[in-house]
């Protein structure tokens, strides 16, 4: 069953292969792309092969989650429709408007 805000489930945290591993899946502040790109790269290399990736991705969805969670950046729950609450993404969506107008 998926993971609604109703009931958050998070005992798949004792799965998570990226324990201790925060600064791979959270990007400073001002971080350039070519960094982010390299260190999402990895985050994504770990999460394939985590046990709690389906669930850690529900998450992640449901909860407007910012960084790196089951596989997917901000900008790919995003794509996907998903609220992200980080605001470093909304500042960005804001300027590729910007640039496109
Ligand atoms: S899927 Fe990725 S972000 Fe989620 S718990 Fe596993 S390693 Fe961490």
């Amino acid at each position: 069953m998926a993971e609604t805000q109703k009931q958050m489930n998070l005992s798949w945290h004792d799965k998570a292969a990226c324990k201790g591993k925060s600064e791979i899946f959270f990007g400073p502040y001002n971080e350039r792309t070519g960094a982010k790109e390299k260190r999402e790269a990895l985050a994504r290399q770990i999460c394939a092969s985590c046990p709690a990736l389906l669930p850690c991705r529900d998450h992640a969805r449901n909860f407007a989650e910012y960084g790196f969670w089951g596989g997917e950046s901000e900008e790919e729950r995003s794509a996907g429709g998903y609220k992200v609450s980080n605001p470093v993404i909304k500042r960005r969506m804001r300027n590729q408007k910007k640039k496109a107008s």
